[in-house]
């Protein structure tokens, strides 16, 4: 039996309802997976639309996490994020089934609902920072360990983790010395500011939302933890920003503390460092600009 029709056969079977597949294309824009839309044929009884995630065995681990994440956001209801429907392995396959959200462009307020709707997913919190599961950020592990000090949950799992990937890849020099110092002195970014232990997209750069054809924001592929929250807001930043609607939303709906623009690099590195490990030296610059930023106001 090929892959489809295993897939089909386990769709059924989680759904409880019949279903064949009519058609799979492949949906671009990813930068780790191979995606597909699947539909479902009507003549059989099943005129559902799907979308799926393909990889290699290795992948399963990741799937059920992104699932899990996706689950655990869908629960808020704060926002729209693709229902999970099945994932494991068939064949030499791993595999994730959501729902599929034929995304668009938006209305023109779109982007303020996305503000308010994010803002609204990170009013849920747990009293602890971290998840119940470790998870990956793009293809690299992610722990998410908990612990009550987000401090030292930042150092440890978050920058010391990822300067670590980066020694073992050879990256070393002054910025990797100057990094350990920030990692030293980060208390003195924190020092009139306690974060809260908020449910976070963990990944949230342009690539990652989208709108629902009644101009609804969506959010999917997700690296989800409980942290702070400034930290899904200054990976919005990141690679070209959102729209200028979008952040005045979220700041009248949940308002930054003041102290958010020194913390912004330092929670910009975790993903710069991220994309030093994984795609390579093209991001030394904006590495080495964030340690030294960083550094500037402690
Ligand atoms: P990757 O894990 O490879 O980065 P993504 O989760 O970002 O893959 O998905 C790839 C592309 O597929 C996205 O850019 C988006 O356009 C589209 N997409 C993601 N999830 C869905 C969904 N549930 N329904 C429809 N399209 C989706």
């Amino acid at each position: 039996m090929s892959v489809w029709s295993l897939l089909a056969r386990e769709i059924a079977t989680v759904t409880g309802e019949p279903f064949a597949i009519a058609r799979q294309r492949s949906v671009g824009g990813g930068s780790i997976n191979a995606a597909y839309r699947i539909d479902g044929d009507p003549a059989q009884g099943s005129d559902r639309v799907y979308f799926i995630k393909l990889g290699n065995l290795a992948a399963v681990d990741m799937y059920a996490a992104e699932a899990a994440g996706l689950q655990e956001m869908h629960a808020t209801h704060a926002i729209r994020v693709p229902q999970p429907v099945c994932w494991g392995t068939l064949d030499s396959s791993a595999y994730v089934v959501m729902e599929f959200i034929d995304l668009g462009r938006g209305r023109s307020d779109s982007a303020t609902r996305l503000g308010q709707h994010l803002a609204a997913m990170h009013r849920h919190e747990s009293d602890r920072f971290g998840w119940h599961r470790h998870n990956t950020i793009g293809s690299t592990p992610q722990v998410n360990s908990p612990s009550h000090d987000w401090i030292e949950f930042y150092r440890e799992h978050r920058l010391q983790f990822q300067l670590r990937l980066a020694r073992r890849q050879g990256y070393d020099g002054g910025w990797m010395q100057d990094a350990e110092r920030l990692c030293d002195r980060l208390p003195a970014l924190f020092s009139s500011y306690q974060p809260t232990a908020s449910l976070l997209h963990g990944d949230l750069w342009s690539g990652n939302y989208g709108y629902d054809p009644a101009g609804q924001p969506v959010i999917f592929d997700p690296a989800t933890y409980y942290g702070d929250r400034e930290t899904d807001m200054a990976m919005t930043e990141l690679f070209g920003g959102f729209p200028a609607e979008f952040y005045r939303a979220y700041n009248q709906a949940y308002p930054l503390d003041s102290g958010y623009e020194l913390r912004r690099p330092l929670y910009k590195l975790y993903h710069l460092l991220n994309h030093l490990n994984l795609f390579g030296s093209g991001y030394m610059g904006q590495v080495q600009r964030a340690v030294a930023q960083c550094l500037t106001s402690i």
